[in-house]
């Protein structure tokens, strides 16, 4: 559907470049009249940007992979776990024009391209749990239009985050994060959770949903903070600023995201994941071994 639409909007965008030399023939023929076409806008990233540090469990589109199922909405990728009912991780890019004017949509729902027969998690599975529906790949870095703000309401983008995790500290570093974009910075951001077990505004939880949905332990992320420029692998070097945590699923948990800084080598032990793996083992033995302090 995705696709039929892009490859609608680009023939679209390909007839009105041919309406517009036509113009230009019959402003020449005093009998031709203007045709006037309303312009496209075009997606605002023209090429899929989410993935260029790695794809960090190798997730992929087989349908057999129900612990690790690529997701490529556009405006981030996900790898799914089917039997969680959660992402392992969503991965986003981030610059100035993601942000604009539209307002929070707020449309959770089932991500119904899931493959058939999959359970969809929907927008109620984590009802009165005292889970918030945690967003990984932020609403407020999707601004730029509707389609883009909706994307991230799609359940596949949520975990069951205790509430003061979540509006809090969680919060607290995806707001300092839109500060660094605001300040000249591009950003380059994979999150995800791990583990079982948490506690939010009612206590201890496992799974919500009869089971089908699992609460995480802990929520992980990663941001790779980049001046605003081209080519940004090649860009990456040792001594990029690269901000990671591991913030426990914890409704106790600590205001100040800041405590809870870790190295991307911890993640990556606790997950097994490999995370950057695009950029060269050389930086990555440099860059992930670091804990942020700034
Ligand atoms: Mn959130
Ligand atoms: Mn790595």
């Amino acid at each position: 559907m995705k696709k039929t639409f892009y490859f609608f909007l680009i023939a679209l965008t390909v007839s009105f470049t041919a309406c517009q030399k036509d113009n230009i023939i019959s402003t020449t023929n005093p009998v031709g009249s203007p045709i006037v076409v309303p312009p496209v806008a075009p997606p605002t990233q023209a090429t899929d940007s989410t993935l260029v540090m790695g794809n960090p469990s190798n997730a992929s589109v087989n349908i057999a992979d129900i612990g690790n199922y690529l997701l490529r909405e556009g405006y981030y990728s996900v790898s799914y776990n089917r039997d969680r009912g959660i992402p392992n991780w969503v991965s986003w890019h981030v610059v100035a024009t993601d942000f604009g004017s539209t307002p929070r949509q707020d449309n959770f729902r089932a991500n119904t391209e899931l493959p058939a027969g999959w359970y969809q998690v929907g927008a109620n599975s984590f009802l009165s749990s005292g889970f918030d529906r945690g967003h990984m790949c932020p609403s407020s870095d999707r601004t730029s239009s509707v389609d883009a703000n909706s994307s991230t309401f799609l359940m596949t983008n949520m975990v069951p985050q205790a509430p003061n995790n979540n509006q809090v500290t969680w919060g607290n570093l995806e707001d300092y994060c839109r500060t660094l974009v605001q300040g000249g910075s591009e950003l380059y951001i994979i999150a995800g959770a791990y583990g079982e077990g948490g506690t939010g505004s009612n206590g201890l939880a496992t799974t919500l949903d009869n089971g089908r949905v699992t609460v995480p332990a802990n929520v992980w992320k990663v941001v790779v903070v980049l001046p605003n420029g081209s080519n940004d692998l090649s860009r990456v070097g040792n001594s990029t600023r690269v901000i990671s945590v591991i913030m426990p699923n914890d409704d106790t948990i600590n205001n100040d995201w800041r405590t809870y800084r870790t190295s991307v080598d911890f993640i990556e032990q606790e997950t097994g994941y490999d995370i950057l793996s695009k950029v060269s083992s050389a930086i990555q033995n440099v860059i992930e071994a670091r804990v942020d302090n700034l």
